[in-house]
């Protein structure tokens, strides 16, 4: 990371796959000393374009379609070179994600002096290339120290729910909503911390006018009175955005978890049903072949490297490809939320197994004997690729997967770039489809449960009580419900994560889950779980051999089981959501269920174990019998 401060130095170091997850453009991270914020794409782009982008165009196409975002030519790698250990001087020390500190004002930890990042006091010293982690600001003139006194972040900033984030107006606060009876424009502030466990206690002080107020007399929602409008700030980009705010700030710590959430889509390489590898390569390297005269095939794959993987192939046969492909370009792309998992649905329901490729290989163990009648077929897939875009971000809510217009995302850059961050994973899966007709028959059987309908009437509550007052026009509060199949499906994926991560040694965070789900009209029922583990070539076979016979039923067979008991029941076994509350789980907890944030697809929400195994009523559980 490097600060674009005077010229750029670097800060610290984070691998790219944490820049797209936990933190990217516009979230705050907290170095040891300050905190900075990762700066918009325009500030990338330079460093961007020496890398090479990430080819998935399925994925290309979807970030093409969404709004504000026509201009996307590539997915690109976060800047990222490796050999800052070996050589920190080196190349890899110019690469970076740029970054501005953030909140602009610090605190001196000696004599409590409160002031603008930029004002005299503070002095930035970053001397040891070898340490970034070290660098850190100091209060030079402190009357309370001479051992050049560490200044640390102020830590408190404002936000709204549009994702804008603001400086704390410090000065304007302590007097009052205005300015300081003295007449300085910049009077000296002091910012002490009282400490004691309710909560902030910090006072605000002004050195000038002895005017003095507590910091929380500006938080929680009732205290919004006390701070000034929203004033549009995106300070990622440096720039307020002209159509302004018409949201009320709220004050934001530094480290809050709610400060930044990632908006993504994310697609698996997967090659169209039917298509051939020729097909399917061609597709891949479109940008390489798009627009080549026939007489220039033989010179561009003699010259171009991205071209030797289409050696086993003719001249003629190539241009064939390339022909179709180019009928299927021409035809106009669907309007709307993209769909990105309908061909990878296609693609592991398939009768026909795909070509073997380095980025996406089937097979097929078989349904083991045990299982029958509660699976329909078991995929392992040996081979696979993810590649994730980051499209936006929020601040306060986290996005809809299914809805995401509903939160207000921020933008990455100030114009509309031609480029997103991206992120490739190569890992390995397991697929599972469950008959269709089981799953009819038992979403028949749980149709008019008060189970099912207290599960719908939360779903409402939780969007009437979010997002009723940002939806212009009539609000259906049941959009997007994502179906009682989904719940089912959601909670057998979360049972299987936590046996194989406790039988087998995996960290669940490094699984992670796709749930196919249809409804009446569309029988979809699969469960993807799939390692995920950033900068790691997958965990090589040793997830895929879980589907193997023998080991899917003892995995299938312990999961059910512990699933019909948790350590929390009664409690957790009768829970069910009730109104006023709007959370998104029946019987299902931290000790029974829920797995980490970037396992989970939908935030540890629509699970319920009473769908999936007997807990209190039987005949709502998808699996009445232990097999
Ligand atoms: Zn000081
Ligand atoms: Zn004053
Ligand atoms: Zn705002
Ligand atoms: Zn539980
Ligand atoms: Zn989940």
């Amino acid at each position: 990371m490097t600060t674009a401060s005077h010229h750029r130095r670097r800060v610290g170091a984070v691998r790219p796959s944490h820049l797209m997850f936990t933190s990217g453009v516009g979230a705050l991270v907290d170095l040891p000393n300050f905190s900075v914020l990762v700066r918009g794409l325009d500030e990338w782009s330079e460093q961007g374009s020496v890398l090479d982008p990430i080819s998935e165009p399925r994925l290309l196409a979807a970030v093409q379609a969404l709004p504000g975002k026509r201009a996307v030519e590539r997915l690109l790698p976060a800047p990222w070179r490796d050999g800052i250990d070996a050589d920190p001087k080196g190349p890899a020390s110019t690469v970076g994600v740029p970054v501005a500190p953030f909140p602009a004002w610090l605190r001196c930890t000696a004599c409590d002096e409160l002031a603008p990042v930029t004002g005299p006091q503070f002095t930035f010293e970053n001397d040891r290339p070898r340490r970034p982690h070290d660098a850190r600001f100091f209060h030079g003139e402190c009357g309370k120290s001479r051992r050049k006194p560490l200044a640390v972040a102020a830590r408190f900033v404002l936000s709204c729910v549009r994702g804008h984030i603001d400086d704390f107006p410090y000065t304007r606060f302590v007097h009052g909503g205005g300015s300081c009876p003295k007449g300085s424009k910049a009077p000296r502030l002091r910012m002490e911390d009282r400490g004691g466990n309710l909560g902030a206690n910090v006072e605000i002080r002004c050195v000038s006018c002895g005017a003095s107020r507590n910091i929380r007399q500006a938080l929680g929602r009732r205290k919004q009175p006390n701070l000034p409008r929203c004033r549009a700030r995106h300070a990622h980009l440096n720039w307020f955005d002209p159509a302004g705010c018409p949201e009320d700030p709220q004050v934001l710590v530094v480290g809050a978890s709610n400060q930044w959430f990632a908006q993504t889509l994310s697609a698996l390489a997967v090659p169209k049903t039917g298509a051939g590898v020729l097909a399917t390569k061609v597709e891949q390297h479109w940008t390489a072949l798009e627009g080549l005269p026939r007489q220039m095939l033989p010179y561009a794959r003699a010259n171009v490297g991205a071209l030797k993987e289409f050696a086993l192939w003719s001249d003629d046969e190539l241009w064939a490809a390339i022909e179709a492909h180019q009928a299927t370009a021409d035809e106009p792309a669907a309007e709307g939320y993209p769909d990105l998992r309908t061909a990878e649905w296609e693609i592991f329901t398939s009768p026909h197994q795909p070509e073997p490729d380095p980025d996406f290989t089937l097979s097929r163990p078989g349904v083991p004997p045990a299982l029958r009648g509660l699976v329909d077929d078991v995929v392992q897939a040996e081979r696979l690729r993810e590649v994730r875009a980051l499209i936006g971000f929020t601040r306060l809510d986290a996005p809809d997967p299914d809805d995401p217009e509903l939160v207000t995302p921020a933008p990455l850059a100030k114009g509309n770039p031609d480029w997103v961050p991206a992120t490739e994973v190569r890992g390995e899966g397991i697929f599972l489809r469950l008959p269709a007709d089981l799953l009819a028959d038992w979403a028949h059987r749980v149709a008019g449960s008060d189970a099912l309908a207290a599960h719908q009437q939360a779903y409402a509550r939780f969007r009437q009580n979010r997002y009723s007052d940002r939806i212009k026009g009539p609000f259906d509060p049941m959009q997007n419900w994502p179906g009682i199949r989904y719940i089912a499906l959601h909670t057998l994926s979360h049972l299987l994560i936590r046996t194989i991560s406790l039988e087998c040694g995996y960290s669940s965070a490094s699984l992670t889950e796709r749930i196919y789900a249809g409804n009446e009209d569309d029988p979809r029922a699969g469960i993807l779980i799939y390692t995920a583990v950033p900068d790691a070539e997958g965990t090589l076979g040793g997830l895929v051999s879980l589907a193997e016979q023998h080991d899917l039923t003892r995995l299938f067979r312990r999961a059910l089981r512990d699933a019909r008991h948790c350590s929390s029941d009664p409690l957790c076994a009768e829970r069910l959501p009730a109104h006023p509350a709007d959370f998104l789980h029946g019987a299902a907890c931290h000790v029974c269920l829920f797995v980490s944030e970037t396992t989970c697809e939908r935030g540890n929400r629509f699970l319920d174990r009473r769908f999936v195994v007997p807990i209190d009523r039987p005949e709502l559980a998808l699996y009445p019998d232990q097999p």
